[in-house]
């Protein structure tokens, strides 16, 4: 530099390739004022990484959207939720997707050998069209429901205020469990070999859809990743009748099952207890579905004591 402050391009010119030198000499000349460098995050002061996500993300997605609320609002599990949410996103690990990334040769769908998509599995796929006619009926399926694109078909369903054709339990959870169960499903055939009917998995997200509607209160906006589960709490039954509570286990590995049960009367006094191996069964949702929550009315003790000897029968 010369003693006034500014490039001596003589000496620059000398030193470097012309490139080079014609782009220092179009840079500013450093000053004793200048201060050290430092990183700054350009938006703001100060960085946060709330704003970093949605500055990656601006693109792809808004986040004012109120998509999501239709989501995380739902009275379901925090992992049906997410669930959801990779499925509008098209983030799920469909065949297509594992094909996509180079995981598997095969994008085909098990049950019909189509490409298997996101929106194949849950609505394009006949097993997961049986699903939905056996809950609307084939004449009364609406045209609509199979048209248009999959985020549309989501998000109205998960908004909508209706109620299911036979059950109190609002249309948005039972289809969001319909979904979750139809995506379960397809995991269970691919890496087990089994698969549920339409009619049992109807059932099974039907119950999980009651469970869910009567004991999961929705977060608030102050906590929307943590679901709030309301505890259960005993509830006497009229005199003269007794309460039935069972609960039962399922070992993952070797599929043994126990049940266990417990009879209150009408004070909440303890009346019997039981508890049986059951074997190598998956009747333990058979005996939640017949057992769970029964009130039975006794008039004597002998009349308790055959009770117990049915209910025995009934877990064997
Ligand atoms: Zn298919």
């Amino acid at each position: 530099m010369t003693t006034s402050g500014s490039w001596n391009s003589t000496l620059l010119f000398s030193l470097f390739h012309e490139q080079v030198a014609r782009r220092i000499f179009s840079q500013r000349c450093p000053s004793s004022n200048d201060i050290i460098d430092f990183c700054r995050w350009r938006w703001n002061p100060q960085f946060s990484i709330s704003e970093a996500y949605s500055k990656i993300m601006e693109e792809k997605w808004d986040p004012h959207s109120n998509d999501g609320h239709a989501i995380w609002s739902l009275p379901v599990s925090q992992r049906t939720r997410v669930f959801i949410w990779l499925a509008l996103r098209q983030k799920l690990m469909s065949n297509m997707e594992r094909h996509r990334r180079g995981l598997t040769e095969n994008p085909s769908c098990i049950h019909c050998g189509l490409v298997e998509s996101i929106d194949h599995i849950l609505w394009g796929c006949p097993y997961a069209r049986n699903v939905w006619f056996l809950i609307f009926g084939a004449n009364q399926m609406t045209i609509t429901f199979f048209t248009g694109d999959m985020k549309p078909w989501l998000l109205t369903n998960l908004r909508s205020n209706a109620s299911p054709p036979y059950s109190t339990v609002p249309w948005s959870t039972l289809f969001a469990s319909i979904c979750w169960h139809i995506w379960k499903s397809q995991n269970e055939n691919v890496s087990v070999g089994t698969c549920q009917t339409p009619a049992s998995l109807i059932q099974h997200s039907l119950t999980w859809a009651k469970h869910f509607a009567k004991s999961v209160t929705p977060p608030t906006s102050h906590s929307q990743h943590a679901s709030s589960v309301s505890t259960f709490q005993w509830c006497a039954p009229s005199l003269e009748w007794i309460c039935l509570n069972i609960d039962g286990s399922i070992c993952s590995s070797s599929h043994h099952a126990r049940a266990r049960g417990l009879l209150h009367d009408n004070i909440g006094s303890w009346i019997l207890g039981f508890g049986r191996c059951i074997g190598t069964t998956d009747a333990l949702i058979g005996v939640h579905r017949h057992l769970s929550g029964v009130y039975m009315r006794y008039a004597n003790a002998n009349g308790l004591l055959n009770l117990s000897g049915y209910l025995m029968e009934l877990i064997k």
